[in-house]
């Protein structure tokens, strides 16, 4: 469904991904994994064109898409949430799912015309994610894990066929990280095609069909949880990144 080829992203002398090759089959949880610095990041704002690549090509459903805008890349159906939320300023948790969505993920000054159907559509989802009784309090007084919710309701509101999960259960308590992982796991049932980027290994192994391990903007191995659990390569990278 998401092939990336030979993605490079350099910042002057540094090679953040540096020929970055892989797959992403449609109907799977593939993580994306490896030490700080690896590049799994930089990859991530690449395909998302949050970024501009320096050089190779990133092509969904056989379509090229490295040369397109972000809204674009949203409307041929791939989001993304960002490690860091995006909370929009004075806005409730409903006018920020609504807001989000309705100008690709960027930031607008602006309070969104909501139309009925918009206000459906992110209620239900605030529901499915057990928030829907929060829709009215303003975004800001959100606990982090809550704020990460709404960015995922904000997410689906573009009804997208692939998600790009930038550490969705990085600093969220033992209970939410239990609840993120259920959503997560409800929404590949229900045929969601998701690419994650998680540094909780336990929760990784848990949750993955497959895994592409970056080192140095490479990467550097790929497999099920258990054959990347076992690769010398892979626990070399991280003993060597640490
Ligand atoms: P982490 O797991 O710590 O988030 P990561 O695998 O996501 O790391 P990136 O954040 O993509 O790694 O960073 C890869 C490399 O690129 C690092 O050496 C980083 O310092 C560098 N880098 C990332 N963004 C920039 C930038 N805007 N300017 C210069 N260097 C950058």
């Amino acid at each position: 469904m998401l092939q990336v080829k030979e993605l490079c992203k350099y910042f002057g002398g540094i090679k953040a991904v540096d020929g970055c090759s892989f797959n992403v089959e449609r109907g799977t949880i593939t993580a994306l994994i490896g030490p700080n610095g690896a590049g799994k990041t930089t990859a991530f704002n690449c395909i998302s064109r949050t970024a501009q690549p320096t050089s190779g090509e990133v092509w969904l459903d056989g379509e090229r898409i490295d040369q397109l805008r972000p809204h674009k890349i949203t409307r041929r159906g791939l989001s993304r949430t960002f490690q860091i939320s995006r909370n929009l300023a004075d806005m409730t948790v409903l006018e920020n799912v609504i807001c989000q969505s309705q100008i690709g993920g960027w930031r607008d000054l602006l309070k969104p015309a909501m139309s009925p159907e918009e206000i459906d559509k992110a209620m239900h989802l605030l529901d499915f994610l057990g928030i829907s009784r929060i829709a009215h309090e303003d975004g800001s007084n959100l606990s982090y894990g809550q704020k990460k919710l709404m960015d995922l309701a904000a997410l689906l509101m573009s009804d997208p066929k692939i998600i790009l999960l930038d550490e969705p259960a990085g600093g969220v308590n033992p209970t939410l990280l239990e609840e993120i992982v259920g959503h997560i796991r409800k929404l590949n049932e229900q045929g969601m095609t998701i690419l994650i980027v998680e540094h909780n290994m336990n929760l990784i192994m848990r949750l993955s069909h497959r895994i592409v391990v970056m080192a140095q903007g490479r990467v550097i191995a790929e497999g099920t949880p258990a054959e990347i659990r076992e690769n010398p390569a892979v626990l070399d990278a991280y003993l060597g990144g640490t």
